[in-house]
């Protein structure tokens, strides 16, 4: 992903959606998308900022893995990632992710 398009998910999310830090950020692909699938990896909805310490914790870590998916961080494949909601853990808010870069309270 090219700097300038991250910015747009740094701008949305202002910072991790589990420490809240605003540095240090990566952009993490909630659900995995295979070939061939209805919706893209790279779409809006399936992007999240997470910070790189918890981006590694939610591969290598069971319970940080847990957390990530009762989250809304991680998805499965075929879930729809423009409907499940995904919680910032650092406000306490639940957004919906746009299309357009941008997101709602719920
Ligand atoms: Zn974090």
């Amino acid at each position: 992903m090219k700097p300038q398009e991250f910015e747009k998910y740094i701008w949305r999310d202002r910072g991790c959606y589990h420490c809240g830090r605003p540095y240090d950020l990566v952009p993490h692909h909630r659900a995995n998308r295979g070939m061939g699938g209805a919706k893209s990896a790279d779409d809006p909805t399936n992007i999240i900022a997470m910070c790189a310490e918890i981006n590694g914790l939610m591969e290598s870590d069971p319970e940080m893995a847990e957390l990530a998916r009762a989250y809304g961080w991680k998805l499965s494949r075929y879930d729809r990632t423009d409907i499940a909601p995904v919680y910032d853990a650092s406000t306490g808010f639940w957004f919906r992710l746009l299309d357009n870069y941008t997101r709602i309270a719920i």
